[in-house]
């Protein structure tokens, strides 16, 4: 009998692993609870019942294929390893077949398991499911991962009809087997902490909102996306993170729907393509560089930098109380939805990082513990991306003004309204940046920074003009520290 270790791929669609092992016989299904993992890992609470409801809906998808589901209760990535050991076993498995993950720890739990099963002579079959095109396959002229996104995604295109994996297809379904579902491990969660997703659950659902948003929304993609008041973007990402969609099927969508055509085209599918391929770029360099796993900056030097760790300032921007209109609606937005518009993850990450320079750690970890579609992978790179450690990143001199950003892409204040209610008296004029008179009698903050000042600051500090001191600065990074250890400088309220 074969098993499929379910992971953050909880699809029956277009599942390579899932594919292979139901050719070759009869499947059981099994996933590994970890609470320990997603504490580590600071796997938002909405994520977590994201995956639950994710989880009885791959149960009762499976069901129609007549492969059983099983989940285990386990807890660090060692007990995971002994547990699936036990598992086949107990089970008589005799083969393993899963889908790899990309990031350190995850990686090297896939080599552990590979290994103990080899003791026990059950085989082991790996698949790639998370990109279109394999991590590794996309190579400059030195045979390395591309550092620039433009040329990595000319070379992707180029390749894509001989590199990109097939969509699998399910086979038919088995002969009842004598494994019975088992989901009692759910029943032990504490699941009132889970606020809900406001996700429709299962892979129909996240299929129906794929073709909606490619029937109805993806021709203004190119011109509506950097809005934030406008719901113009596909809001697939949730399903992406735990894989109940897989990049692969979006691209086909896409792809199916521009005649074939990934590069050009339809402007809007264009555009939203080059933004899947992002997604596919960050797991490439994941996989390069394994420090970027290791809450390290892309850039080594950045790392020098005299990055700030003021808990007060950060529990501001963490509340939404900044003074920033713009800054503070999009962090209600996150801390109220478990969603942030894209531009807004930009505008909010550089006030974070360039008004207040405060470490992007702080920032990349405070998202993960508030995102339902939490990734690390687009999660780091979003962050090195903007504090201008990263691959590829904004150039440093390049900094965001909150203000001007506002004006341009909410001109209305139509966003700022609906998240900071206090303001939506407020002409579209004023609304931007309220006087302190107005402030004042509104009891809205007064801005937390000058930023024009801290721009030049941070733009100093880059360039190694202003002594790398700072006041709050207690402790050298340590750069070996995994993401799955605790943060150089313990978050003060997460
Ligand atoms: P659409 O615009 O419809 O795009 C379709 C899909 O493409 C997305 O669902 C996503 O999977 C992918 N995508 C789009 N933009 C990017 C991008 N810039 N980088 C990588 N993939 C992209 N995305 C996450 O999925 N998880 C995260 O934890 C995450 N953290 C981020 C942090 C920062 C600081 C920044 C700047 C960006 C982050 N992103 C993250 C990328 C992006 O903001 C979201 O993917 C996007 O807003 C999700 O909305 P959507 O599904 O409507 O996207």
């Amino acid at each position: 009998m074969n098993a499929v270790w379910f992971k953050r791929d909880l699809r029956v669609y277009d599942n390579p692993a899932l594919h292979q092992a139901m050719l070759a016989g009869d499947t059981v299904g099994v996933y590994c609870l970890s609470e320990w993992e997603w504490e580590h890992h600071r796997v938002s609470p909405m994520q977590r019942a994201l995956i639950v409801d994710h989880l009885q809906a791959l149960a009762e998808h499976l069901a129609a294929y007549q492969v059983p589901l099983i989940i285990l209760r386990t807890s660090t990535f060692e007990d995971t390893a002994q547990s699936l050991k036990r598992f086949v076993i107990e089970q008589g498995i005799t083969s393993l077949y899963f889908n790899q993950q990309y990031e350190l720890n995850e990686h090297r739990l896939d080599q552990q398991v590979a290994a103990l099963l080899s003791d026990v002579s059950v085989r082991t079959y790996i698949f790639d499911d998370q990109c279109a095109i394999a991590p590794g396959q996309i190579l400059n002229q030195q045979g390395e991962c591309f550092k620039v996104f433009t040329a990595f995604k000319r070379r992707y295109i180029e390749a894509f009809y001989s590199l990109a994996r097939p969509i699998t297809s399910v086979p038919s379904a088995q002969v009842k087997m004598a494994v019975q579902t088992d989901l009692s491990a759910l029943d032990a969660l504490s699941r009132e902490r889970f606020p809900n997703p406001g996700v429709t659950v299962g892979e129909e659902a996240a299929h129906q909102q794929l073709e909606d948003f490619i029937d109805e929304k993806v021709s203004d993609y190119h011109q509506k996306r950097d809005f934030p008041s406008l719901n113009a973007t596909s809001k697939l990402s949730a399903y992406l993170a735990i894989g109940v969609l897989s990049t692969r099927q979006c691209l086909q969508a896409a792809i199916n729907r521009n005649q074939g055509r990934l590069g050009d085209g339809h402007p809007g599918m264009v555009s939203w393509i080059s933004e899947l391929i992002w997604r596919d770029f960050y797991r490439h360099l994941m996989c390069a560089y394994p420090k970027l796993s290791m809450n390290r900056a892309f850039k080594d030097d950045t790392d020098a930098l005299p990055w700030r760790h003021h808990e007060g300032d950060f529990k501001r921007w963490c509340e939404g109380r900044t003074g920033f209109p713009i800054v503070d609606a999009a962090m209600r937005q996150l801390n109220q939805t478990g969603w942030m518009h894209n531009r807004l993850r930009m505008i909010v990450a550089m006030f974070l990082t360039k008004d207040l320079f405060i470490d992007w750690r702080w920032g990349e970890a405070y998202f993960m513990s508030r995102l339902v579609d939490g990734d690390f992978a687009s999660n780091n790179g979003g962050w090195q991306w903007s504090a201008s450690t990263g691959v590829d990143a904004a150039p440093y001199f390049r900094i965001f003004n909150p203000t001007r950003q506002s004006q341009r892409f909410d001109p209305e204040g139509t966003f700022i309204r609906q998240y900071v209610p206090e303001l939506s008296s407020l002409s579209s004029k004023q609304i931007h940046q309220p006087s302190e008179a107005v402030r004042q009698q509104l009891g809205y903050p007064s801005a937390m920074v000058d930023h024009a000042k801290a721009a030049e600051r941070t733009k100093a500090w880059f360039k190694g003009e202003q002594a790398i001191e700072m006041v709050d600065r207690t402790e050298d990074v340590t750069p070996e520290q995994s993401r799955s250890t605790s943060l150089n400088h313990e978050l003060p309220f997460l």
